[in-house]
């Protein structure tokens, strides 16, 4: 028997349990499953950034607090005055540095499903319970519902992702006000997809003093960065920061988007074409019989049909990822979810998707 099966008493059974986070292997295809722009910097901003990358030290441990990039951050990003963002490794190193930091025995993590899974996924890791709120059939969330799950649970944390994914969707703010004030923790809005979207809980800090807002890099054009950030009342920035490990912002990542912050028309007019982009996709899907296309304030598209993965598969075979969720779970039967490229890439997506409809339907039954 070897160590691992010898020593199965001191693992974790939850762990044991799940499957990793499993990201496929994209080389050559058309990359179109994980939200990222598709876009990369102008050549003038490279060979820029390239220079000052060179003059980074690397023999030096990275500033422990960022100060440069969270100042530039607040600027860039309107943090409203006299608050602050502590710095993540992706925000999805904030959703783990939240829960540790909040994960007392019995302590409650409450999501809304479907939704972005790490929510769940980390309140197992550090042991959480884990409660989770259908939305409602149509995506739409049930406000209702939350509140009382809210009541009867108790939870330390609420997160809420503003719009949603998977399903691009962006809740009413009215709901989600009344959730930030019925909720006896905290409530996290966690806005990765704000370039895309209507609506911010930013300014609406200063009023709520259990929300905390969470953002990304990541969908605006520096996934390869991995920098996430958040903003709170003072005292709990305070609070989160000393679960946070010292370094955990590398100081290529830091040199390279406090530079970039500089230039963040050139990120703001990537995100408008690819918003563009998302509304004539949105107009081309919408016209393919036998699909159901979901409103979107994200960078992706929601598609719900019979065949989802017959449809998947084509795409594959094709050279197009995208992302399958059906299977992922129950409310998402017959889901695919396809993030907005370039106009040339999503040229590839309409011309192959049509093309296997019409086939389709072409077809003896
Ligand atoms: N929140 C939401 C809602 C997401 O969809 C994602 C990425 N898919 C993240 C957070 C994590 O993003 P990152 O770690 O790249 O900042």
């Amino acid at each position: 028997m070897n160590t691992f099966d010898a020593l199965k008493p001191i693992r974790r059974p939850e762990i044991d349990a799940i499957a990793a986070y499993h990201v496929p292997d994209a080389s050559g295809y058309i990359k179109l499953d994980a939200m990222e722009n598709p876009y990369g910097l102008p050549p003038a901003l490279k060979s820029e950034l390239g220079q000052r990358l060179s003059e980074v030290m690397l023999n030096r441990y990275p500033d422990p607090s960022a100060h440069v990039l969270r100042a530039r951050l607040c600027k860039a990003m309107g943090v409203p005055a006299g608050y602050d963002v502590m710095l993540g490794n992706g925000s999805d190193e904030l959703i783990q540095i939240l829960a540790l930091a909040l994960a007392r025995p019995g302590a409650t993590l409450l999501a809304v499903e479907p939704s972005f899974v790490m929510y769940r996924m980390i309140a197992g890791f550090v042991g959480m319970q884990y409660a989770g709120v259908p939305l409602r059939d149509d995506f739409s969330l049930d406000v209702d519902a939350v509140l009382a799950e809210i009541a009867t649970k108790q939870p330390a944390l609420v997160f809420l992702a503003y719009p949603n994914n998977p399903t691009g969707n962006r809740f009413a703010a009215e709901d989600v006000i009344r959730i930030i004030e019925a909720a006896p923790g905290l409530v996290v809005v966690d806005e990765a997809y704000h370039a895309f979207a209507s609506d911010s809980f930013m300014p609406r800090l200063p009023q709520y003093p259990n929300l905390v807002v969470m953002r990304t890099l990541s969908k605006l054009g520096l996934a390869g960065l991995r920098l996430g950030f958040m903003s709170a009342h003072p005292d709990w920035l305070t609070y989160f920061d000393k679960v946070r490990l010292p370094y955990n912002i590398n100081v290529l990542s830091q040199a390279a988007a406090s530079f970039l912050l500089d230039h963040i028309d050139v990120f703001n007019a990537q995100a408008a074409t690819i918003r563009q982009e998302r509304s004539r996709l949105f107009t081309a899907l919408s016209a393919m019989p036998g699909l159901t296309v979901y409103p979107s304030e994200a960078n992706f598209i929601l598609v719900q049909m019979a065949d989802a993965e017959a449809c998947y598969a084509e795409l594959k075979a094709q050279h197009i990822l995208i992302k399958k969720l059906h299977g992922a779970h129950p409310m998402l039967s017959g889901c695919l979810r396809f993030t907005v490229g370039s106009p040339e890439e999503n040229d590839r997506v309409l011309a192959v998707l049509g093309e296997w409809i019409a086939q389709r339907q072409l077809a003896p039954v």
